[in-house]
């Protein structure tokens, strides 16, 4: 169970902290002294249920997470998630546009009329008026588009705002905000908060997406999975914020829901199967259900209890770190990035940062090298120069190239400043 110290910059899985790893270990192995490993225990087990309800607690006192939020542990990853948005949300959706008919019709008792004639009012509704907008600023709010247009059909899919066209059909910048063509009343405004591929962070909550008095709430969901437990977030603004474990937070294996508690019974139901059928919408995995999941605290079925637990160790140790929780983490995060890109920006000769300055992401910072005409020779000499003195995993995603260094929590202020050096004497050699 030891290593060496390491300075990982892997994008995700990214480096988990050696202490936690250790301590994972021996739980993996023999937990508590029970004699079997957690792996090995039962997810109904009452060891189960408070590894789960600890590892809930601590982050919603790290994160400061209001109590009418609910907190769920989901698999299927980011990309799970980004199918289960348009489940649960279009769901949502139409029963209150359902409710909205029956209350038009001065029907207080859903009994009293038949699916069919609600079916016909509603699918004028779906027809004339459903649609999800996407703020499509990186790789992963695309994709997340795109699976909603695979699930809901491309008519439904309002691309609000698409930051390529403002950067020569690049990712890198974000569209000012007035600039977005937002439907009225969508069944939610989708976005990004950190894009993992591009670098490109929101710098935070948009301005036009609070609450203003609209005809309703708005519906604001961020995928956070790369940027969570960095910086303090404005939970009250947003209906929900999901993330995959595996940057910021512990393994791979389990995905986090933050929902607003108002999106689930009793405040709202999810609509029949036979309803959305009539409607010719989709009807998402019993697994992929926000209502399904609450209703069980997370454990409708076998749950990775080892993944939350490893969540959970990154949490206490996160808090017994910060005093002041997220906000001294979110210090620290801004220190170790600005560090990086004072030394990006010192030698532009060298070094292009890929995102612009008004968008930068702290979390995984993307930058080319043109120190000679040939940028992919020089990234080469760049990654194996940084792998010599223990600086690893540099290289870009694969589909835009150049290099990456992920800043994740994980990254100590020491690597941080070892990129910085690195960065500096590389471009001064
Ligand atoms: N969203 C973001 C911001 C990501 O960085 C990733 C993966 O890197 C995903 C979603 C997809 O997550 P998963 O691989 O867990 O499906």
């Amino acid at each position: 169970t030891q290593r060496e110290e390491i300075t990982y910059f892997g994008a995700g899985p990214a480096l988990l902290p050696t202490p936690v790893l250790q301590t994972a270990a021996q739980a993996l192995v023999n937990y508590n002294g029970t004699g079997l490993g957690l792996a090995e225990h039962s997810h109904r087990s009452k060891i189960a249920e408070d590894v789960l309800n600890t590892a809930k607690a601590d982050l919603a006192t790290y994160l400061d997470i209001p109590d009418d939020y609910e907190v769920l542990f989901m698999q299927g990853g980011g990309s799970g998630e980004f199918s289960a948005t348009v489940y649960n949300m279009v769901g949502i959706w139409v029963e209150k546009r359902k409710q909205k008919i029956l209350k038009e019709l001065g029907i207080t008792n859903g009994k009293d009329i038949s699916e069919d004639v609600i079916a016909t009012e509603l699918r004028k509704a779906v027809e004339e008026e459903l649609k999800i907008d996407y703020l499509v600023t990186g790789s992963w709010s695309l994709k997340a588009s795109q699976e909603a247009a695979r699930l809901l059909g491309p008519e439904h899919v309002n691309i609000a705002t698409d930051a390529r066209k403002i950067n020569d059909g690049k990712f890198g910048k974000i569209p000012e905000e007035k600039s977005w063509n937002l439907s009225r009343n969508p069944a939610m405004v989708y976005y990004c908060d950190n894009e993992t591929v591009d670098g490109v962070e929101f710098p935070g909550f948009p301005e036009v997406l609070k609450s203003n008095g609209q005809d309703e709430e708005p519906i604001v969901v961020a995928d956070m999975s790369s940027n969570i437990l960095s910086r303090r977030i404005p939970v009250k603004n947003f209906s929900l914020i999901f993330f995959g474990a595996q940057k910021n937070l512990g393994c791979t294996g389990v995905t986090v829901v933050i929902i607003k508690k108002s999106l689930l019974p009793p405040t709202v139901a999810t609509p029949s199967p036979s309803l959305m059928r009539k409607l010719g919408l989709p009807i998402g995995p019993i697994v992929l259900s926000y209502e399904t999941i609450a209703k069980n605290n997370s454990l409708y079925n076998t749950l990775s209890i080892f993944d939350v637990y490893i969540a959970g160790q990154v949490l206490k140790s996160l808090l017994k770190t910060f005093s002041d929780k997220v906000d001294g983490q979110q210090a620290i995060a801004e220190k170790k990035a600005n560090l990086i890109y004072a030394a990006l920006d010192a030698h532009s000769n060298v070094y292009k940062v890929v995102s612009d300055k008004s968008a930068r992401s702290r979390m995984n910072i993307c930058f080319r090298v043109t120190k000679s005409q040939d940028t992919n020779e020089s990234e080469k000499q760049f990654i194996a120069g940084a792998e010599k003195i223990g600086l690893t995993g540099l290289k870009g995603h694969r589909s835009v190239g150049g290099i990456r260094a992920s800043n994740y929590n994980s990254i100590s202020l020491e690597g941080a400043e070892k990129l910085a050096a690195f960065i500096n004497s590389f471009a001064e050699t």
